[in-house]
């Protein structure tokens, strides 16, 4: 099968940038063309309509996504997002950087991602249990633990997975906790599913300092996004390894101060007034500034394509680890390369979450629960396993970090396609 040009870069969107960096690792391993084209594509995916009784008596109609990439290692995983620019390219792209995140990660599963084109900013509690509902209703012939599994993402979290939960067990007609991940502790959730996703970042960032002989005690912090993944990072990197936070940014303002944020005040601040602005002993920055703030460390933790070829230059970090899925364009990429930054590229650096989640399904299926600490060396141990299959890839090959993550992600796919006989 022919392999379409790619557009010009201006014009790509999230998923043809996903198929570009994977074109770059298919070009480095030399695969095969039919093989490479199987990869390029989703291979299947879901569009629903969604009518939702509102508050006020209105039936308003939503639209909404479930994509599965691949499944050639197992049961696809992958988030669902609420968000009002959704889009089903977005939610293709992050199908796919799911089966490279499960793969790198070597756990038995492959890439899915959902999605709901809304505002949950604007909707209420009752609206949002409702969507919720209606988006298992319409998808749920296609989930399943041994087919596919859902987890939170951008603007959704444990209650929300609750319902959904508890929608799927009604239309099944049996108890299945294993349908979905980050589930509250009380329904089945794991210990440590929480932090997970920021965990894991925090855990690379530990080898990257390592491998890069930076002491990460006292090394500045910049991080961009203050949701699920960005406030836990902050805290975490003071937590476990001492850096020092000094800008952070959500969709409404950032704050800055050079001699140090305290992330738990923000968290708390974030909480009580539903934004970091005007956190006390910090002055004022955009919700983009984080990305060229002067720290060592860069973590992009909230959408795509924020690191692009017009700001990739005034990155000031040695290290950007992308809490995120897809922070930088290719553009940004090479930029970020030719200025000796180090990437830690996301589906390495975010593959905590899905990491936890596995453990989640492991023990919804033993109906056994781990202790905290449990949870946190396994997932290290996993972690730092795939850091340094990369690192390894990027030193033999010489090649950068994302590139070197796709090539590791891919042969293993690869080789259970051909092994399940659907390729030569
Ligand atoms: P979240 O909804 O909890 O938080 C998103 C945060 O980003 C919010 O603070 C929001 O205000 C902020 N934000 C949105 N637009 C912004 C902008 N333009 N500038 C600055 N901040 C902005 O979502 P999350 O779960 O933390 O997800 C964040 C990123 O991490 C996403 O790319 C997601 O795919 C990825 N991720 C999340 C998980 C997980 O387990 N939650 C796992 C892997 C990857």
């Amino acid at each position: 099968m022919a392999i379409e040009v790619a557009p010009e870069p201006q014009t790509r969107n999230v998923f043809q940038i996903a198929q570009a960096q994977l074109d770059k690792a298919a070009a480095e391993l030399n695969l095969d063309p039919a093989v490479h084209a199987i990869l390029r594509e989703p291979m299947r995916e879901l569009h629903v309509c969604l009518p939702v009784r509102m508050d006020d008596g209105a039936v308003k109609v939503f639209k909404g996504f479930r994509v599965q990439h691949n499944n050639a290692r197992g049961p696809t995983k992958g988030g669902i997002r609420f968000h009002p620019q959704e889009t089903v390219d977005t939610i293709r792209a992050l199908a796919s950087w799911m089966t490279w995140k499960c793969a790198l990660a070597d756990i038995p599963l492959g890439g899915a991602k959902g999605g709901v084109e809304c505002n949950p900013k604007e909707m209420s509690p009752g609206e949002l249990e409702r969507l919720s509902r209606a988006y298992i209703g319409a998808v749920y012939q296609l989930l399943g633990p041994d087919c596919d599994i859902p987890a939170p993402d951008v603007y959704t979290d444990s209650q929300i997975m609750a319902w959904m939960m508890d929608e799927y067990c009604k239309l099944t007609g049996h108890y299945c906790p294993g349908v979905i991940t980050g589930k509250p502790l009380a329904l089945g959730g794991s210990r440590g599913r929480g932090d997970a996703t920021a965990r894991g970042a925090i855990y690379t960032l530990r080898e990257a300092c390592r491998h890069l002989k930076i002491a990460p005690k006292g090394a500045t912090v910049a991080v961009q996004g203050f949701g699920n993944a960005g406030s836990y990072a902050a805290l975490l990197a003071e937590q476990l390894l001492g850096c020092r936070v000094v800008a952070i940014s959500d969709s409404r303002s950032g704050v800055l101060n050079l001699n140090g944020i305290d992330a738990a005040a923000a968290v708390k601040h974030k909480a009580a007034t539903g934004s970091i602005a005007n956190l006390p002993e910090t002055e004022p920055i955009s919700s983009d500034d984080p990305v060229k703030a002067p720290a060592d460390i860069l973590i992009p933790a909230a959408l795509e394509g924020v690191i692009t070829g017009a700001n990739a230059d005034q990155v000031k970090a040695r290290i950007v680890a992308e809490a995120a899925n897809g922070p930088a364009t290719p553009e940004a990429d090479a930029i970020l390369h030719r200025k000796g930054v180090f990437l830690i590229p996301d589906f390495l650096c975010n593959a905590g979450g899905v990491i936890v989640s596995y453990f989640e399904m492991v023990q919804n299926r033993q109906c056994y629960y781990w202790e905290e600490n449990e949870v946190y060396e396994r997932l290290d141990r996993k972690i730092t396993r795939s850091f340094y299959d990369v690192l390894s890839v990027s030193a033999e090959r010489r090649i950068d970090m994302r590139t070197a993550a796709y090539c590791v992600a891919v042969q293993r796919v690869v080789e259970a396609m051909k092994l399940r006989g659907w390729t030569g």
